[in-house]
């Protein structure tokens, strides 16, 4: 697959952002390290001069920006979603620093479209968007000071991403495996983690009122594992025939 291809299939997803310069800022932070996909959920002012302004000559890079109501929306049809994390999270999740993040992302974009979510600029990303994942990444910044502004942020992972690009180029990034079935997309595990939550609460396995950690757990367990999309069909027959048994 060549670089533009590849380039096309990685999403940059800023959600919810209060300030045009930022989106101005990522806008030219991308096309700056060769990336050209910019996904805007519910900017708070959007399309707006200063992102014009801060966006410089990557004008075209918001102009083609994809804007959307939900992160479901940006990340629908992605084998690999990343969130990005200023600080640590009370349940740990695979965490990825960021060079490794942008080899991750360049391998897996020859075989289908990924996802690297930023946060808000005041609280960052939510936990249940944090635990659409299969990786968080954290720029290892100083503990007492580790928030980096957010069109900074994007750079230093989009710099990555292009380091891993040219490192391809000169053949020092191993090759992802080659595996039989295509990868579920986020969509896909989407509708399994509602089917799983319905069938464990139909067996009574869990009380939906009183959920604690479970559905988070269950999907860190399933995140971890990269199902396919033959693994992801197995196991909802798998729940739906259970669903039928006891009913009867
Ligand atoms: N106060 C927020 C910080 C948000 S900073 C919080 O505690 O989460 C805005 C966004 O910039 C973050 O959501 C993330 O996408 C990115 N960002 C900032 N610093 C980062 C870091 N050290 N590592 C990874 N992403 C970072």
């Amino acid at each position: 697959m060549s670089t533009v291809e590849r380039q096309a299939k990685i999403r940059m997803v800023l959600v919810n952002t209060t300030h045009p310069g930022n989106i101005g800022g990522a806008a030219r932070a991308i096309k700056n390290m060769g990336l050209t996909e910019l996904y805007l959920v519910q900017p708070r002012e959007f399309p707006a001069p200063r992102a014009v302004w801060r966006a410089a000559g990557a004008r075209d890079v918001l102009a083609n920006a994809t804007v959307v109501e939900t992160v479901d929306e940006a990340i629908e049809g992605c084998g690999l979603v990343v969130g990005t994390s200023a600080r640590e999270r009370r349940i740990p999740w695979p965490l990825i620093n960021p060079r490794q993040c942008g080899e991750r992302i360049w391998q897996e974009a020859s075989s289908h479209d990924v996802a690297l979510l930023f946060g808000r600029e005041d609280r960052g990303l939510t936990n249940s968007e944090l635990h659409k994942c299969h990786y968080h990444v954290h720029i290892p910044s100083n503990p007492d000071y580790s928030s980096l502004n957010l069109a900074t942020a994007v750079q230093v992972l989009a710099y990555e991403v292009r380091m891993a690009s040219l490192a391809n180029e000169a053949g020092e990034l191993p090759v992802m495996d080659d595996w039989d079935q295509p990868l579920a997309t986020a969509d896909d595990l989407e509708l399994f983690h509602d089917h799983l939550a319905e069938t464990m609460a139909a067996l009574k396995f869990y009380d939906p009122d009183n959920p604690k950690q479970l559905i988070t757990r269950m999907r860190r367990l399933f995140n971890r594992t990269r199902m396919d999309k033959m693994e992801v069909s197995m196991l909802r027959g798998l729940l739906t025939a259970a669903t039928r048994t006891i009913k009867k």
